[in-house]
């Protein structure tokens, strides 16, 4: 990815320079006046151009025009606060218009480019009848990146929802024939929660209780028409910003911080959801409990970060073996967990020698070498009558069997 900075002073530009190549992973080209501008933007493509309005060959903003015309998304970076260019400028399609006042304007221009980054795979659905202003809309999402789709009413975005269950933004108008705003999001919020699917509510109704509303019935945030550019973007950074956030904190709480797997949390909870049904369908379940063999001589022999590379090896092998129909969990230290889900004791035993089979076939590599490593399984069956812990009890006194029989075993209690 490259970016242009055009930017007469070099403090300046050397400040965005560093600041957008730790931000993003990308190149950064800099010109100082409009005449090399045009030499790098006829050169290259640029995903994004960071530009100053006077420069030394052309002091009234040229630059601006030439990058909107390559189609080329354009944050402007001035020193000047000048109202009436500012909306001139945002009404011709640039990004932004940022304030050169200190060193958090130019951070905000950097996170401003990785939003933009991310926002190329952010779905949005702009549901309003009136075709005018979903253009409008559309306009304003586009020019910061976001794939845009449009329903002219409540029933229309519901089929678009369900066939494109991966947009992370609604946008609906109050007022739509078929079905409203607010029918529309409580339809929807019946299948998308607050983390899954933001929501933001507009309307031109005068009614000062709308907004209110809208949030009640499960809107993240609302708008009143007519906005102006930058409070809807605002709206729209600080919604998707908020599900983002959301998004991190869940990873916390359920994944392995090493492994990247899921952790014990989630798997309690995971199961404790699922057992009433699985009892009431006389469903059946397994589960594998595994503790790798004398772990503690990988550590003693080889040092923690050595024994780091293997739990996360292991944990790979787990994933790809199992984790696209089964679930695999890290309980801590060296001891991980699979369930089989519709597998009968049987079954999972046999999936699991195999596993076992091919830890002790194939080494492990990390940066002390290769490293053979066994492990010993304990696996037990649900019984309708018990709860998680009562399952996991079971499969411990198997994998104690295990470790007593000489290790390297699957073993049922
Ligand atoms: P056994 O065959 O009986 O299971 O022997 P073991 O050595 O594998 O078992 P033990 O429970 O005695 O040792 C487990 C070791 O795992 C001790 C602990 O320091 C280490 N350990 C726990 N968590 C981590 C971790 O995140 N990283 C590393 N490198 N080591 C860990
Ligand atoms: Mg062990
Ligand atoms: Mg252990």
């Amino acid at each position: 990815m490259r970016i242009l900075v055009v930017e007469d002073s070099q403090v300046v530009s050397r400040v965005m320079r560093h600041l957008l190549t730790q931000e993003l992973n990308c190149e950064v080209d800099v010109a100082p006046d409009l005449a090399s501008a045009k030499n790098l933007l006829a050169e290259n493509d640029y995903f994004v151009a960071v530009t100053d309005l006077n420069l030394p060959d052309a002091q009234e903003g040229e630059i601006v025009k030439l990058v909107l015309a390559k189609q080329i998304p354009c944050i402007v970076l001035t020193g000047s606060w000048d109202p009436q260019e500012r909306s001139r400028l945002l009404q011709l399609g640039i990004v932004d218009y940022v304030l050169k006042e200190n060193r958090f304007s130019y951070e905000y221009t950097a996170k401003l480019v990785r939003r933009l980054q991310r926002n190329q795979s952010v779905k949005v659905l702009v549901a309003d009848d009136s075709m005018v202003s979903r253009k409008f809309i559309r306009s304003l999402l586009e020019q910061h990146l976001f794939q845009v789709i449009e329903a002219d009413d409540g029933v229309a975005a519901l089929d678009t929802l369900k066939e494109n269950p991966d947009i992370k933004l609604l946008i609906t108008d109050y007022n739509m024939p078929r079905l409203d705003g607010f029918g529309l999001i409580i339809k929807v919020r019946e299948q998308f929660s607050r983390e899954e699917l933001a929501i933001i509510g507009l309307s031109s109704d005068s009614d000062e209780s709308l907004s209110a509303r809208f949030i009640k019935n499960g809107a993240n945030d609302f708008l009143q028409k007519p906005f102006v550019h930058e409070e809807f973007h605002c709206r729209v950074l600080n919604t998707l910003d908020a599900l983002d956030m959301m998004a991190k904190l869940w990873e916390q709480a359920n994944l392995d911080y090493l492994t990247n797997v899921f952790n014990r949390r989630y798997f309690f909870n995971l199961y404790e959801d699922k057992l009433p049904t699985i009892t009431r369908n006389k469903g059946t379940l397994s589960l594998g409990l595994m503790d790798i063999d004398f772990f503690k001589k990988v550590n003693d022999g080889y040092g923690h970060d050595v024994g780091d590379e293997v739990l996360v090896e292991f944990a790979k092998r787990l994933k790809h073996s199992f984790s696209q129909h089964f679930t695999v969990a890290r309980f801590g230290g060296e001891e991980f967990v699979v369930g089989f889900k519709g597998l009968s004791v049987e079954k999972s035993f046999a999936l699991l020698d195999r596993f076992r089979m091919q830890m002790e076939s194939t080494p492990i590599m990390t940066t002390k070498g290769e490293l053979t490593i066994t492990v010993s399984i304990g696996v037990a069956n649900f019984n309708h009558d018990e709860n998680v812990d009562g399952m996991l009890q079971r499969a411990d006194v198997a994998l104690y069997e295990a470790k007593e029989g000489g290790r390297n075993l699957v073993c049922i209690p």
